[in-house]
């Protein structure tokens, strides 16, 4: 390959330890710098704890599969692009993949060049989107600073107001449901819905209290929305 490679910061997240090392060496020998985790939650915990180029993620994985893990993490609002690897050349399975939230996926077994070359692709694709910013009309949030901007003037939101913001903006203007409200907040769809609306309050008013136009709604029963006056 002729193609500069850009050396990315890259977190596996697989659980066969021969396959993990195989994968671990081969990019760390192309310059990339590795994380490993062998199971789904300390992998999530991992993802969401540091920012990664590229995450990838086997789909069987113990303690929490890889869908669950590729949910969870887009639903904190995070944009990491996720080559899943899967051991089953199944249709469900990059379907189901792909609506958690999966960028690509390639199927056991593989050529390590292949995986190499797909890290590559991911990551300048994702340049090129550059998603560091999530807009609806007037509110800006800047996922990199974690700083939040209503028509320009900058506004004081929480560590967990701003996970509920970047969920909310990333879906704008649909709903998300009180399950997905949750799992952004506290990463488990279980809520307390007291504790929920609590969050939404204090997230409200650091949103909408100064502003004549509320952005957030509710939607009863359902959950909540961040939609701009315009798509209302
Ligand atoms: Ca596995």
């Amino acid at each position: 390959m002729s193609q500069p490679q850009a050396k990315l910061r890259v977190l596996l997240i697989e659980d066969q330890r021969a396959m993990a090392e195989n994968i671990w060496e081969f990019l760390e020998m192309q310059g990339q710098v590795m994380d490993h985790a062998g199971d789904g939650s300390s992998g999530l915990a991992l993802a969401l704890a540091n920012a990664y180029d590229v995450i990838v993620l086997d789909l069987g994985l113990p303690r929490l599969d890889g869908i669950e893990v590729c949910r969870r993490y887009r639903a904190q609002g995070k944009t990491a692009p996720i080559l899943m690897l899967t051991a089953r050349d199944r249709l469900e399975d990059k379907l189901l993949g792909f609506e958690a939230g999966a960028d690509d996926y390639l199927t056991k077994p593989f050529e390590l060049r292949e995986l190499a070359a797909r890290i590559q692709v991911l990551h300048r694709r994702l340049q090129r989107l550059s998603p560091a910013l999530l807009r609806a009309g007037p509110l800006v949030l800047d996922l990199a600073s974690r700083s939040v901007t209503r028509d320009g003037q900058p506004l004081t939101v929480s560590p967990a107001g701003l996970r509920l913001l970047a969920a909310l903006m990333a879906k704008t203007p649909n709903v998300l449901l009180y399950a997905d409200l949750a799992q952004a907040l506290w990463g488990d769809s279980d809520h307390d819905a007291a504790r929920l609306h609590t969050h939404v309050s204090l997230l409200r008013a650091a949103i909408d209290r100064d502003f004549e136009q509320p952005l957030i709604q509710t939607v009863h029963g359902f959950g909540y929305r961040i939609a701009p006056p315009a798509a209302t």
